[in-house]
Parts: C-alpha cells; structure tokens; sequence
C-alpha cells in the first residue's frame, strides 16, 4: 500500500467538494500527532479493513483474531485477541494504532497460525460472548483487554452466534502460561 501524493488544491479525493488541503488532509495530520491509546478510544469512528480468524478455531476451542481497522492517514488499527471458547474467555489480547500494514502482516507471520477471513460481527460475537461465558465462572479478560476492547465496541449488542464450554459447562484445556491452582478453584 502506497501513500500517494495529492495536489492540496485540487479538490480533495472523498468527494466533499473542498480542496485537499482543507479537508482530509487536516484528518491525516491529526491522527499523524495522535498517540495510540487514544486512536484506539476512538476505534468506532474508523472503518473495519478486516477481520481474520485462525482456521482451527472449532477442533482446537481455541481462535486467534486479529480486527484491522483503516486509519485516514493509510496507516491501521490492529486488535489481537486470543479466545478460549471452551472455559477463560480472552486469554491473551495486544493492540497497535498507527501502524503501516507491514507490520500487521509481520505480526501474522509470528502469530504461527493459518487465518482465514471472518465477518466482523461474527468477530465481535466470539470475542465478546468469550468474555461472557467466561465471566459466569468468575474468569475476567486478560488486564490488556482493558486498552484493546475499543476496536470490537464492546458496549453496543451482539449476536448469540456461538456456543461456548462442552455442553454448555467449562472445560479447562491448561495452556504453557495458565496458573492450574487459581483455575482450578474457580472452576469448583
Ligand atoms: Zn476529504
């Protein structure tokens, strides 16, 4: 992806009828100076560019996701969130702003997983019903989760698309990092 040159006093491409210079080119210098936390409180006002999920996600119980959002000055918002389906909700969760989209797709490489595209509301549905479920057994989202949430918009409604546990319980596969002790008290 290419950040064309624009001609600031032509008029300006999103078709607002005013020059360049006055319009969008004000946008992109604002969020050029904006600090990422702050972009990311405003994530709803910015359009979804995708949303990709790991294939794996319905025999492992375990999905990685990554939400992409197009910033005006063609640089991106990401959120990746790590959702156990089957018992802790959002396990792991980091997120960037300001980003060009090489480093989102570094981060796809490192992330070690085949991802496929899924729809943003369905997206929303397994991260935010994740942290449902899981809150029912007093698990709460990773501490980070508190700085990513803007960019799925937690506040407003989603579908029920999904189902989460075994037959409606939690079951607790242990990853490398979860503490067994604390898990395995809430879960009694
Ligand atoms: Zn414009």
């Amino acid at each position: 992806m290419t950040i064309q040159k624009i001609n600031p006093y032509l008029p300006c491409p999103c078709g607002s009828g005013r020059k360049y210079k006055f319009c969008c080119y004000v946008n992109r210098q604002e969020v050029n100076n904006e600090d990422s936390l702050s972009l990311i409180k405003k994530s709803a006002t910015y359009p979804v560019d995708k949303c990709l999920v790991s294939d794996s996600w319905k025999e492992r119980g375990l999905a990685t996701l990554f939400i992409i959002r197009q910033l005006p000055n063609s640089k991106f918002i990401v959120g990746v969130y790590l959702v156990d389906l089957l018992c802790l909700g959002v396990k792991d969760t980091f997120c960037h702003a300001n980003v060009p989209y090489t480093v989102i797709e570094d981060k796809i490489v490192r992330s070690h997983v085949h991802l496929v595209p899924i729809d943003y509301e369905d997206a929303r549905s397994m991260i935010l019903g994740g942290i449902e479920f899981a809150r029912q057994y007093h698990f709460d989202p990773h501490p980070d989760w508190k700085d990513s949430q803007p960019i799925v918009e937690p506040e407003r409604p989603f579908v029920h698309k999904y189902k989460f546990g075994m037959n409606g319980k939690p079951m607790f596969i242990p990853g490398p990092h979860d503490d067994m002790a604390t898990i395995t008290s809430k879960l009694r």
